[in-house]
């Protein structure tokens, strides 16, 4: 049974590093271990002395949504000599540490592992040396180690992405957003550098989210003549109208005989083979830095507390492991393991060998890279000819990202000669006939536009026009339809599949493709927009959070959900709230009264600020402006009330990377598959989602019998197994209210 562990984080520093630190720092003090951070990496081991210091639960208090890490991170060559580790050995013996969790990259990791293999000879050598250190070297006879993968490269195997690679997307989607409207003002073409090392993750999905022209990674093979078709698409797409060219560079691209590829080199080709302004923009260090998103802090907090409950919860095993997230799952995999085939693909690349690399790389890299390849064509690789029209329609409440899905799944269709129409304002635009000629070009700049540009509606009362629909399906030559939307869409496509008796016409493949900031729809995981509304209600937590002052405050944010209580949950873990009201646990008069009670005591310990989520529908009496009026009842004038209702800003904005990858991938496989259908002659209505990672499909009838329909939730939610994470990690949690109420007194006395 482990007792003392110690933390650090090493390599390259990522965004999200900070909420593994506070994730592993208090859900150890939590279960009742010993904690050291150790400061600057192994730097900080080697070196011992301060750069060890124990940890509190308040020093990791506001760091949640910080950039970089509060313990700083270095690159050790002391560490890289058998010298250099046999003082990190010391030093951990010292002080009792009986288990490292190293933060960082394949080097980190890689450094650990030799660390722990090396242990035994190290203690034999010290046993001699240091006979102060002969009780740790009795009591530790072995260092176990875990490894949370913190890089923005996402070049570890072991886990889909490691903590900092959402952050970092979001900076390359945004920075080529905003180059390409001042590139289309110009009519300019623009070559991007990202990140990455050797692993080309950042440059293909920062392409897929944005629509860019053409991309240049380490893991295609090139022809000899390479930039000949570079210049032969974007010449031609130039000539079809694409106004401005974005081309995209991973660091580590490399040309046909394995030498890197300089950015400026690609400038100086496009340059001069087209004959026009070409600029150059290195993206760099920005790629790092700033608050890590949404996604990275869950994630960061996910593993870290499933590092700490591994080493806790499996006393008898010799903890050597990375944990990762795999199909949305913690999976904890040996570290030999994950750096050998980390390894293994970069060998497969030097050695020429991709179809072998792309395999390592897995099947979400593979279905982006294909998507990429046929997205980046100049124009589709089939003309429109006689086999029919498909309509798209995005229905009920607008979401983040449905641009980019009708994007993706239109292109996907124009691509193999299918005509592609937008029904305005979702059966609407059927019952009137009233549609929008998707084009190929066009669609390019949709993947960062927010909202529906072809409009949503609600069009429940539609029943009595859906004679109008079967006439326009016929007059149209309409083969198949892909609707994107929420809930009550999926309802209204039943509805309308249940007319097939009265109208042979609606005999035609549907698709229905999950988009709704709620994340309330069955047959996924995920819905298109909900990561874009949780990124917009935790950055105004933060905000929150920074007017933190004189007066001591409790908060009441109010999110929008409906009845299903995803965004106050993962907002909550996300954004360090200390509890969340859901609607699938409701809110009850004794829980109240237990809040109030806690909140006093909360503030009578010095504590400044309170966070409490509320998910808009947790309770239909005891509302926002209830728990706001109650507790400033109750406050006794000891501190403020204040609830916010954010309202439609949750839903607005650009979509997220994730939110306009999630669409791709989607939309990609809906439209694939209803191509597969239409080729078929079947009519099968199919909801789409994301499942454990992958793509995948049921029919809509099996997708309808998941949801709880007086709640309008599926029946089954995987989130809510992470939502007791958010009160045991809590600021304000019962067992850190001495350590602040020490640092109270102290500090007013100091004054005094
Ligand atoms: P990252 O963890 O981001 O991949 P690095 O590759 O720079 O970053 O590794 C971070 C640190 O890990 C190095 O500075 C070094 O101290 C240690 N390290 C890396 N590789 C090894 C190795 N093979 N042996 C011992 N230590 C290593």
């Amino acid at each position: 049974m482990v007792h003392t562990l110690a933390v650090m984080t090493s390599g390259g520093d990522s965004p999200g590093m900070n909420a593994a630190l506070r994730a592993v720092v208090r859900r150890a003090l939590d279960r009742g271990l010993r904690v050291y951070g150790i400061y600057y990496g192994y730097e900080g081991l080697v070196g011992g002395g301060e750069l060890i210091k124990p940890l509190t639960w308040l020093d990791v208090g506001k760091v949640l949504q910080r950039g970089g890490t509060f313990l700083g991170t270095a690159r050790s060559e002391q560490f890289r000599t058998p010298e250099g580790r046999r003082r990190a050995v010391e030093n951990l013996l010292g002080c009792g540490i009986e288990a490292l969790v190293v933060i960082g990259g394949d080097g980190s990791l890689t450094g650990a592992l030799l660390l722990a293999s090396e242990w035994p000879q190290h203690l034999e050598k010290i046993a001699g040396l240091r006979p102060d250190l002969r009780p740790g070297i009795e009591q530790i006879p072995v260092l176990q180690v875990m490894g949370l993968p913190g890089s923005i490269d996402n070049d570890l195997s072991g886990t889909d992405m490691a903590i900092g690679v959402d952050s970092a997307l979001n900076h390359i989607v945004r920075a080529i957003d905003d180059l390409s409207s001042t590139a289309a003002s110009h009519q300019r073409t623009f070559v991007i550098e990202t990140m990455g090392r050797n692993c080309g993750y950042l440059a293909l999905a920062g392409t897929l989210a944005t629509g860019a022209s053409w991309m240049l990674i380490p893991e295609c093979s090139l022809e000899l003549h390479w930039h000949r078709r570079m210049i032969e698409c974007l010449d031609t797409a130039r000539k079809t109208g694409r106004r401005h060219q974005m081309v995209v560079i991973a660091e580590g691209a490399r040309h046909p005989d394995g030498l890197r590829m300089e950015a400026g080199e690609v400038r100086k080709i496009l340059a001069e083979k087209l004959g026009l302004e070409v600029r150059l923009t290195v993206l760099g260090h920005v790629q790092r830095g700033g608050p890590p998103s949404a996604y990275d802090r869950i994630l960061a907090t996910r593993l870290g507390v499933a590092a700490v409950d591994l080493l806790i919860d499996e006393p008898g095993m010799l903890h050597l492991h990375m944990v990762g997230i795999q199909k949305n799952r913690v999976v904890s995999t040996p570290l030999g393991e994950v750096i050998e085939k980390s390894r293994e693909i970069q060998r497969l690349l030097d050695a020429g060998d991709f179809g072998q690399a792309l395999e390592l790389r897995g099947e979400a890299f593979r279905t982006m890279l294909e998507l990429v390849e046929s997205l980046t064509a100049a124009c589709p690789a089939k003309e429109s000819g006689g086999q029919g029209r498909v309509v798209i329609m995005t229905g009920g409440a607008d979401a983040p990202g449905m641009n980019a899905a009708v994007s993706i799944a239109a292109r996907r269709l124009l691509d193999r000669g299918i005509s592609v129409l937008g029904a305005r304002d979702e059966f609407y635009g059927l019952i009137h006939g009233d549609f929008i000629e998707l084009e190929w070009n066009d669609l390019v700049g949709w993947m960062g536009r927010p909202s529906s540009d072809i409009g949503t509606a609600r069009s429940n009362h539609v029943g009595e026009d859906f004679g109008r629909v079967a006439e326009n399906i016929q007059k149209f030559n309409i083969k198949g339809i892909i609707v994107i939307g929420g809930l009550d869409t999926y309802r209204q496509v039943q509805r309308f599949v249940d007319m097939r008796a009265d109208f042979p016409e609606f005999d035609i493949p549907v698709v229905l493709i999950p988009a709704s900031i709620d994340n309330n729809l069955p047959g996924t995981d995920l819905c298109i927009g909900s990561d874009t509304a949780l990124n917009n209600i935790v950055e105004a937590v933060d905000k929150i959070r920074d007017t933190a002052g004189a007066t001591r405050r409790a908060f009441i944010v109010e999110t929008m959900g409906k009845e299903c209580g995803f965004l106050a949950a993962m907002s909550a873990l996300a954004a360090g709230a200390d509890k969340a009201y859901l609607p699938e646990t409701g809110i009850s008069l004794a829980e109240l009264n237990r809040d109030v009670s806690e909140l006093k005591r909360t503030f009578e310990a010095g504590n400044r600020m309170v966070i409490y989520m509320r998910n808009e529908d947790a309770s239909r009496h005891y509302t926002t402006d209830f728990l706001r009026r109650l507790l400033e009842e109750e406050s006794n004038e000891e501190f403020e009330v204040r609830s916010v209702v954010l309202g439609h800003v949750q839903r607005g904005g650009s979509p997220t990377a994730f939110d306009r990858i999630l669409a791709g991938r989607i939309g990609a496989g809906a439209a694939g598959t209803l191509l597969n259908m239409m080729e078929k002659g079947s009519s099968e209505v199919l909801a789409f989602g994301l499942k454990e990672g992958a793509v995948s499909s049921c029919p809509l009838s099996e997708a309808l019998g998941q949801v709880d329909a007086l709640h309008k939730r599926p029946k089954v939610q995987w989130f809510l197994d992470l939502f007791p994470i958010v009160h045991s990690l809590a600021e304000n949690r019962p067992c850190c209210r001495e350590g602040r109420k020490e640092e109270t007194l102290g500090s007013s006395s100091g004054k005094a």
